[in-house]
């Protein structure tokens, strides 16, 4: 692989497009390329173009400030550019870099807004895959490839640390570090991921714990609430089933009785209607008996007045015979003679009348008189004393009056006899009525008190009822309605079981769940997606574990690689130093030494404040850190030792300007002899040396031009004769740099450079 052209733009004081040509490699060899021209011409903003487009990030390296500062930034008679592009090619016939092409294109491009991009045969790359891509084909872009105007003795002034840069890319094991490098930030990026995951994994262990044990509670639970339901189910079913069938029984019970009951009473009302039918009847004959017996005594009353007027009449008729017998006496003359005339007078009296019937009337007055006193004239004769016509009609009435009032009477008192008769017979049915009503009273009484009872029976199994469903509703929620409308409630209700010995072993149940407690059915939906995410996260953990280990093997193995190729290298390195050091400086003596974390950390434990290595001081906090720090390349600087002959200083500052050149240069060689890198800038490196040193160091350049392609920018003219191909750079009125190539074959054969 060579490089075969340059193109710049824009870059710096190469403001118009302008290309440099490389010549192949030529007998073995490649050409030596000098760049040649006065001071300010812009020689080192070629080398600086080159170092740019490899990749370069130093601005101090770069010279400038700012990025844009690489930018054309005009001059009085040309305006400013608005970009830079640097573009190289190398010929990669030979694959040293591997990719397919053959000529491989590097670009960089850099614009005034700040962006940036780089091409790879015209396509936008990456940094780092150029990077890689060019370190495996030796070129280091930070180091040996391009040395600019003064920093050959670079090497000697820097830091251990940077020294080992250069050196790791001179001992080639550049491409193991970008990978090492890339797998490092790797394990970096595992470890932070881990140490992310682990903190999830943290953060989310005590919640999934405490999730499972709620989950697990919830299962118990569960379990606890099956065996509940079932026995509840047992038990209500039971009771419920029990009292339903008793609520039944009792109810139909009930209701016999209460039909038997009206039954019994429209009897009874009946009974009663008849009873009281017989009562009526049985007062109705006493009335009318009390009122014959009244009749009767009235008639006998009468009949006793009737006879004892009779007996009056006829005692006053026999009275009468009596009187007329017994009282007769004769009547006296002057009672005659009064009467006589008394008659007398009556008879003149009669002429004064005028009415016939008063004359008759006075007639048979004086008649009566008359009468009377013949009768009173004479003794009667018992026989001839006639009764009282009117006490005998009388009597006769009176005898009449009571035969009739006898008939009467023994009608009255037929009627008597017939009516006791039959009141006998009222009464007897009357008290039989009575008691059978009394029996039916009774018996309605008793059917009464049982349907009574029934129906308080019936009220208590409603209430237990009442008590049943709210209790069941309670415990049981809408397993109740299933349970009361199910069928029959299981076995035990069929077997008639009240399953009263369930009771004691549900409280216990309840207990147990009393003692779990409430939990939220959302927990398991929480508790698997937790699960889940745990998982996963486990997973993720381990695939990091793995990774980690994985990309660990890596490293080691690189680790392994780097270590063998830098121990191979760098001692030979050591040994061509040594060679060139005393080719140089005609004897003298020289070492690399490489400086390792462990004895930078002895000597800092040793002694506090020792060199600057902060960075391999640091020990990490926690195991990451320190195993992270562990891995890290374990060698951390490389010394230089030189004792130009004569000397005994070591000290790389006591040197002197030429002598820090010369070995510079010599460990240069070295480098160059033992790993050639593809093509090496190098700015005014001579610029120290005396003569006889840059004879020297020509014939070491022609040397070593076998392995490497040399661009050299030189104002020394044995340099310069020994390049094949010289560019003259020169700065016109513009500020512009402009160039011209002499091919020297072609300057011998004609005599005139080309523009
Ligand atoms: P010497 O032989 O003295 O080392 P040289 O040929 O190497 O000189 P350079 O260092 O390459 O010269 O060029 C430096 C010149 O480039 C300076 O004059 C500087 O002003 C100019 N320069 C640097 N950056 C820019 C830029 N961005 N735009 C224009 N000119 C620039």
């Amino acid at each position: 692989m060579f490089l075969s052209r340059l193109e710049i733009q824009g870059f710096k004081t190469f403001a118009k497009k302008t290309q440099l040509t490389f010549l192949p490699p030529k007998a073995s060899r490649s050409p030596i390329t000098a760049i040649v021209g006065p001071n300010g011409s812009g020689k080192s903003n070629l080398a600086d173009a080159i170092r740019w487009v490899l990749g370069e990030q130093s601005l101090k390296l770069l010279r400038g400030k700012k990025s844009e500062d690489v930018i054309f930034s005009g001059s009085e008679g040309k305006g400013r550019a608005g970009f830079a592009e640097v573009s190289l090619t190398f010929n990669n016939e030979d694959h040293a870099m591997p990719i397919d092409y053959a000529q491989v294109t590097i670009v960089r491009r850099l614009y005034r807004d700040g962006t940036s991009e780089y091409l790879l045969n015209g396509s936008a790359a990456r940094l780092i895959d150029i990077q890689l891509l060019l370190a495996q084909a030796n070129v280091g872009q930070r180091s040996y490839s391009v040395i600019g105007q003064g920093m050959i003795d670079h090497i000697l002034v820097s830091t251990p640390e940077e020294r080992k840069a250069f050196f790791d890319d001179a001992t080639g094991v550049k491409p193991f570090q970008i990978k090492r490098h890339e797998a490092m930030l790797k394990l970096t990026r595992t470890h932070e991921n881990l140490a992310d995951v682990e903190m999830l994994l943290r953060e989310i262990e005590p919640r999934l714990r405490s999730l499972k044990r709620q989950a697990s509670r919830l299962e118990q639970r569960g379990e606890v609430e099956r065996d509940l339901h079932r026995l509840e189910a047992d038990y209500y079913g039971a009771q419920w089933w029990e009292l339903m069938g008793h609520k039944g029984e009792t109810k139909k019970a009930f209701e016999e009785a209460d039909k038997e009951i009206k039954q019994q009473r429209a009897q009874l009302a009946r009974l009663e209607k008849e009873t009281e039918r017989v009562e009526r009847s049985e007062t109705g004959e006493d009335a009318s008996l009390t009122a014959l017996q009244e009749t009767c005594r009235a008639f006998q009353k009468k009949r006793d007045a009737l006879r004892s007027q009779q007996f009056e009449t006829e005692k006053a008729i026999e009275m009468a015979r009596v009187k007329a017998q017994s009282h007769w006496a004769p009547l006296p003359l002057l009672k005659i003679v009064e009467e006589v005339e008394e008659m007398v007078r009556g008879l003149r009296g009669l002429q004064g009348l005028r009415g016939l019937d008063e004359i008759i009337k006075g007639i048979n007055a004086l008649l009566g008189r008359s009468e009377k006193l013949s009768k009173n004239l004479q003794r009667p004769n018992p026989e001839d004393i006639k009764p009282d016509p009117a006490l005998l009609a009388k009597l006769k009435e009176l005898r009449e009056q009571e035969e009739n009032l006898g008939k009467d009477l023994a009608k009255a008192e037929a009627q008597i006899d017939a009516h006791l008769s039959q009141e006998k017979t009222a009464r007897t049915e009357l008290i039989e009525t009575q008691r059978t009503l009394r029996e039916k009273q009774t018996q309605i009484h008793l059917l009464e008190n049982q349907r009574n009872t029934l129906q308080i029976d019936l009220a208590r199994f409603e209430e237990r009822e009442h008590a049943l469903v709210r209790e069941m509703d309670e415990f049981m929620k809408e397993r109740a309605v299933n349970v009361r409308e199910g069928d029959k409630g299981g076995q035990r209700a069929q077997r008639g079981q009240g399953g009263q010995e369930l009771y004691p072993e549900i409280q216990h149940l309840r207990e147990k769940l009393e003692l779990i407690g409430g939990i939220d059915p959302e927990i398991v939906k929480e508790y698997e997606e937790t699960k889940e995410r745990h998982a996963f996260l486990a997973g993720q953990f381990e695939d990091l574990e793995k990774a980690i280990k994985s990309t660990e093997k890596i490293i080691e193995e690189l680790d392994e690689q780097i270590e063998k190729q830098s121990k191979a290298v760098f001692s030979k390195i050591n040994k061509e130093f040594e060679r060139y050091f005393k080719m140089l400086f005609g004897g003298g003596s020289c070492q690399l030494v490489k400086i390792t974390r462990e004895e930078i950390e002895n000597e800092n434990s040793e002694s506090e404040g020792g060199p600057g290595f902060s960075q391999s001081a640091v020990v990490g906090e926690n195991a990451v850190e320190n195993k992270l720090e562990r891995l890290k390349d374990p060698v951390v600087g490389v010394d230089i030792l030189a004792t130009p002959p004569g000397k005994k200083l070591k000290a790389l500052n006591l040197l002197s300007g030429g002598e820090r050149a010369l070995t510079s240069i010599a460990l240069l060689s070295a480098i160059m002899a033992v790993n050639p890198a593809p093509f090496v800038v190098l700015d005014e490196v001579d610029a120290a040396l005396d003569e006889a040193n840059t004879v020297r160091f020509a014939s070491i350049l022609e040397d070593l031009s076998r392995s490497s392609q040399f661009i050299i920018i030189t104002h020394n003219r044995a340099t310069m004769e020994k390049a094949d191909i010289l560019y003259g750079v020169t700065m016109g009125t513009e500020g512009v740099s402009n160039l011209l190539s002499v091919h020297l074959e072609e300057l011998t054969q004609n005599g005139t450079a080309r523009r």
